[in-house]
């Protein structure tokens, strides 16, 4: 399963999302040479840390209130979730404490859900031509984040992801056009990881596919 994953994945790396899932189930996926992994909470994602292997690269999925950042700043690889300024200056503060550099990526709303978090194009050209911007030397943007609807519409989740592609190229271009770093389009899930590794993905964050469901008590 997960060598066959890999392979269709091609260039595109792969996410595993651990969220909900035991040490044990982690331990298994890094013995066969994982050493990406997602989480999209702050407390679950330290006590993780703190238990398994320093060779993991821990990324932050979920939603961040500024006030945690400080919790994981020692460790974290990067944060998908980034979308507001507030948030990028407080990652930034956290950073410049631990004397390092955190990647990020801006989180785009693509889809037509309700409650999902994310900048629009316009509040991202903002958040990149404001004054504070350029001050924050501890946080390197490295690309963009987004989810499709959960929905059947495959049409739909392809419009989807082929706009934050064109999210990720304007970007590009406008700000980051000799900057290799800025180079990573975060989309795809276990139901339309396909979909997203032909419109472009360059990171693509899978759980139940991986791991069988979340909260059903799963193999360890
Ligand atoms: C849970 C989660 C995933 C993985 O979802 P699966 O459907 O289990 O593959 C991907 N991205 C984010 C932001 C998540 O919260």
């Amino acid at each position: 399963m997960y060598k066959q994953l890999i392979q269709e994945l091609g260039s595109a790396r792969l996410v595993a999302v651990s969220k909900t899932q035991p040490n044990e189930a982690i331990m298994d996926l890094y013995a066969q040479g994982q050493r990406l992994f997602g989480e999209n909470k702050v407390q679950e994602v330290v006590p993780k840390f703190e238990a398994l292997p320093k060779d993991i690269e821990w990324h932050l999925i979920g939603h961040l209130q500024s006030n945690k950042v400080k919790y994981i700043a020692s460790f974290v690889a990067m944060i998908h979730s980034v979308d507001s300024l507030k948030l990028l200056e407080e990652i930034n503060r956290q950073a410049v404490k631990n004397r390092r550099v955190i990647d990020c990526l801006l989180q785009f709303k693509i889809n037509d859900e309700e409650t999902k978090f994310g900048l629009d194009i316009q509040e991202a050209f903002a958040l990149l031509e404001s004054l504070s911007y350029p001050n924050l030397q501890n946080i390197r943007l490295c690309g963009v984040m987004g989810m499709a609807s959960f929905v059947e519409d495959e049409e739909q989740i392809r419009r989807e992801f082929k706009s934050l592609k064109n999210i990720f190229d304007q970007l590009k271009a406008r700000y980051f056009p000799n900057d290799p770093a800025f180079k990573e389009i975060s989309m795809g899930m276990s139901d339309d990881y396909p979909i997203a590794v032909e419109e472009g993905s360059t990171l693509v964050r899978i759980g139940t596919l991986l791991f069988g469901a979340r909260n059903y008590g799963n193999v360890g």
